[in-house]
């Protein structure tokens, strides 16, 4: 460890008092933001303490801590040296890596050794231990790397890859040197990628030759290749942690991430964190709007640092020590806040987990929480949906007492599988509201604080630094109590909320705040607020749908649909699913029909529209069912009318149909279904 980092290291935040009611915590942030923030921020290192906790002289741009310099790697991991470098930081679990695949692919083996630490082989999973000071290491050897291929403050790098420690190295070593990571989620396509890559116009892209779902080997390197071939601004270099799964034919950009970082390792690197203003960004993050391209949400830096460590307490309750296990995915926003950067914030021991809820057996969440103690948990409800369709027995065949609370979020939690899950594990099951765009929780219940009691059916109410309120879309005005409107929040936002969409102001003021007040976010969801002040959240407002917690934007879909040579026009709408909340059905209206008059030819363009879903967008956005009406329902100014659609498509009643213009294709789309 360099001199600077030991004497900084020596340095801890000061703890702040602990308030003993939330209302007192939230008055206070809506009352005095300035103090409140001022207060929070003494929770993380500032190498140079803020001169202004908030600039709001340029709203709805937000600047929290103007002036201060922090890192966010360095108060993830160095800070913690001094008092908890044997403490595990990491636990990585995969039930993918079992005897089985290893008797298929044996090279797995010896890349681990290529990759340094402990490893542990189980006949149905891997795990692999990683304490604060293995991490320390970790993380300066991939930043070393990182600088020694020209990657420096201010670059964008694209992470492709799937639940691996690499990909955290990879985050907090981008964080430390101050480059702007980008993480595309694994089930994204080439095409995604590709995306990506010409918008952030990223430097690098790191990757795996391969990913694992269920068994199924995914080639990531040939997706990262086809998707470099696909992109008009090419990153200069690609670099490859092999797995030792598939082979591949190393290109000119590609570079080996074992054998560069053995010589780190041997140079035993140490890396000086970059100290970035805390305006500076910290990461993007793509996600679906309305429109078919991504909007890429641009986090800061000591913002971010201080919202995720603040909600770790107040929200999640954790404490350093502690096991915290996020089931998600590094591609979406929980994975990035919950899995990787709270946790270390926090000093916690964070769970990173690659494989299925229900495999080997649907106990394997139990048993991992049993061996690891986890505290805490937090997934979205489609996980636990799919292991209630399971022998319920499963789960108390193992010692879960450990569990303090169960965090939900990404999608509605309905009552059964909230009952299913507080029958078996006996503690506070906390649905809680967020977004990408905001990074820690909008909506939620607080165990800590027993002032506001956790109401079921509902996410709670808002949290510390969101003025939410519930308002009417035409004009603005409040909603009374019991009545549905939009959710929306004033400006500022509080810290660790997006601060622009990247290199597009203009595109984050006219997504987010092009209200009749433009000083109020919205949020895009439908909300009502109960007599008790709780908060229900009744879906999207836009045409975003949300399968299985993940966002997906219609249009993303129709776009890829409409590359087939033989489709007029098409729209995809969102029916609701048991299982995966919802899915996607599209309609699709050919240029000539009579294509679809034989079974034969019908299941042709069938596999053809779902295999043009798959290779732009991945399995993710699959359409559950494809129909072929005559025609699609408008508006006279030719907007289709995709509420009718997914009413029709629901066997509900359409509504208002007053702005319809070609009643005849309301019978077109029943009898598309009927055709079926
Ligand atoms: P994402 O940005 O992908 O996390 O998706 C955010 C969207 O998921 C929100 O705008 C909501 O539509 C939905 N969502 C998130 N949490 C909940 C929840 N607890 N209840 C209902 N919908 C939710």
């Amino acid at each position: 460890m360099s001199d600077t980092i030991k004497n900084q290291a020596a340095t801890q935040p000061s703890q702040t008092t602990q308030p003993s009611s939330f209302a007192d915590i939230y008055n206070a942030s809506i009352n005095n933001p300035e103090q409140f923030w001022a207060e929070q921020a003494k929770r993380i290192y500032w190498h140079k303490e803020p001169e202004q906790i908030l600039d709001d002289s340029n709203l709805p741009f937000a600047k929290w801590y103007v002036g201060g310099e922090t890192n966010l790697c360095y108060n993830c991991v160095d800070r913690h040296i001094p008092d908890r470098a044997e403490q595990d930081a990491f636990v990585w679990l995969s039930s993918e890596i079992n005897q089985e695949l290893i008797q298929t692919f044996p090279a797995v083996v010896d890349a681990f050794k290529d990759l340094g630490n402990n490893v542990e082989f189980y006949t149905d999973y891997t795990k692999r231990r990683l304490t604060y000071n293995d991490l320390y290491k970790e993380v300066n050897y991939f930043a070393d790397v990182l600088q020694r291929h020209g990657i420096e403050k201010g670059d964008r790098v694209i992470i492709y890859m799937p639940m691996i420690l690499e990909a955290a190295y990879a985050m907090l070593a981008c964080a430390r040197i101050g480059a702007v990571h980008s993480v595309v989620f694994g089930g994204f396509a080439a095409h995604n990628l590709a995306i990506r890559m010409d918008d952030a116009e990223a430097k690098m892209v790191i990757t795996v030759d391969s990913g694992l779902r269920g068994g199924k080997v995914i080639n990531y390197k040939n997706l990262v290749d086809k998707g470099v071939e696909q992109a008009n601004v090419k990153p200069e270099h690609v670099l490859v942690v092999n797995r030792g799964i598939l082979p591949y034919e190393p290109k000119d950009k590609d570079i080996d991430y074992a054998s560069q970082r053995r010589i780190s390792c041997d140079a035993n690197a140490v890396v000086e964190p970059v100290w970035l203003e805390s305006n500076e960004p910290s990461y993007l993050l793509y996600t679906s709007g309305t429109t078919g391209t991504p909007k890429g949400v641009q986090r800061d830096t000591g913002g971010h640092a201080v919202a995720l460590t603040t909600s770790m307490d107040y929200i999640y309750d954790g404490k350093a020590g502690e096991t915290f296990w996020a089931i998600s995915d590094i591609g979406w926003a929980v994975g990035h806040s919950y899995t990787i950067y709270a946790p270390l914030l926090a000093g916690m021991t964070s769970v990173m987990y690659e494989g299925l809820p229900h495999r080997p057996n649907p106990g394997i969440w139990w048993r991992i929480v049993e061996a690891n103690k986890v505290n805490i948990l937090f997934t979205a409800p489609t996980g636990v949906r799919m292991l209630k369709k399971q022998d319920e027995t499963w789960m108390t065949r193992y010692d879960v007492s450990s569990v303090k609370s169960f965090f939900l979020a990404g999608e509605p939690l309905d009552e059964s599988t909230a009952n299913w899950l507080t029958k078996h594990l006996n503690v506070p099951i906390l649905d809680h509201y967020w977004q990408t765009e905001s990074g820690w929780p909008i909506l939620s219940n607080t165990p800590k604080f027993n002032d506001k009691p956790h109401k079921k059916g509902s996410p709670g109410f808002p949290m510390y630094g969101y003025d939410a309120q519930v308002i009417h879309e035409d004009t603005g005005e409040p909603c009374a109590a019991g009545e549905k409107g939009l959710l929306a929040i004033r400006a500022p936002l509080p810290p660790g909320c997006l601060t622009t969409v990247w290199r597009n102001d203009k595109r984050f003021i006219d997504s987010y705040f092009s209200l009749t007040d433009s000083n109020q976010y919205s949020t895009s969801d439908y909300a009502v607020v109960d007599e008790d002040g709780y908060f229900h959240i009744l879906g999207r407002t836009d045409d975003v749908i949300n399968v299985a917690g993940h966002r997906i934007g219609t249009q993303e879909i129709e776009e890829a649909i409409s590359t087939h040579p033989e489709m007029a026009e098409c729209a995809v709408v969102g029916i609701q699913d048991e299982l995966k909340g919802e899915l996607p059905i599209a309609f699709c209206v050919l240029k000539d029909h009579e294509q679809v008059t034989t079974t034969e030819n019908r299941f042709r363009i069938e596999q053809q529209v779902i295999g043009a879903v798959v290779k732009s967008l991945g399995g993710i956005a699959r359409p559950a069912a494809i129909y072929f009406p005559q025609a699609l329902p408008k508006t006279r100014s030719g907007k289709i009318l995709r509420r009718a659609i997914r009413a029709l498509a629901e066997g509900k009643e359409t509504g208002d149909m007053s702005t319809l213009d070609n009643p005849v294709a309301i019978d077109a789309i029943k009898q598309s279904m009927k055709d079926y």
